[in-house]
């Protein structure tokens, strides 16, 4: 059984990005005295985000350009790009819906870290024994050039370890950033702070 594959991807990032649609209601929603008159709306569209974002760091596949596990797209660099242009839309429009993209955010986050999960070998895990296959070829982060390695080894991907950091780090770095987002949408005014 394999983690990193897309109903387990979509799954979790629905799941988890859904949970904090109730935050985002009786929290911050609350805290700015908003009606809940456009509530479905907000719901319907913070789903569909999580699903995209779930799923975008495999977006990879589509483009010619880019290896599977691409180390781009398997980065916090496009939910940056999603996270500065919410903060630039809080600073100027302050519009509350930035909300909706926390989801997206978390869901882009729980991508990275299921893609650390390893390969599970059920066969084994049925007679009782728990054996993980090894980590090698598509776990590996892809990179767009080719480098030398400490052995003088030409390489297209990142080693195992430095993939598991690469995975968790950039995963973390999504969860702050859904963080900052989170509490500068909880103040209503952040624009007369600055
Ligand atoms: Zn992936």
């Amino acid at each position: 059984m394999n983690l990193a594959n897309r109903t387990a991807h979509v799954t979790f990032g629905v799941i988890l990005g859904a949970a904090y649609i109730p935050v985002e209601f009786f929290v911050i929603n609350k805290h700015l005295g908003i009606p809940f008159e456009y509530s479905w709306l907000y719901w319907i569209a913070a789903i569909l985000l999580a699903i995209i974002g779930s799923e975008a760091p495999d977006f990879d596949h589509l483009y010619s350009f880019m290896t599977h596990r691409d180390i781009v797209s398997h980065s916090a660099i496009y939910p940056g790009i999603i996270f500065g242009l919410c903060i630039w839309w809080k600073l100027t429009v302050n519009d509350p819906l930035i909300g909706c993209f926390i989801p997206f955010l978390i869901a882009y986050s729980s991508h990275l870290v299921l893609d650390y999960f390893p390969n599970i070998d059920m066969r084994k895990l049925k007679d009782g024994e728990l054996r993980i296959k090894e980590k090698k070829g598509y776990f590996l982060m892809h990179v767009p050039f080719i480098f030398k390695d400490k052995e003088g080894k030409e390489r297209r991907t990142l080693g195992v370890k430095n993939t598991e950091r690469w995975l968790l780090g950039n995963a973390f770095l999504c969860l702050a950033m859904t963080a900052v987002l989170a509490a500068a949408s909880y103040f209503p005014n952040v624009p007369d702070f600055l």
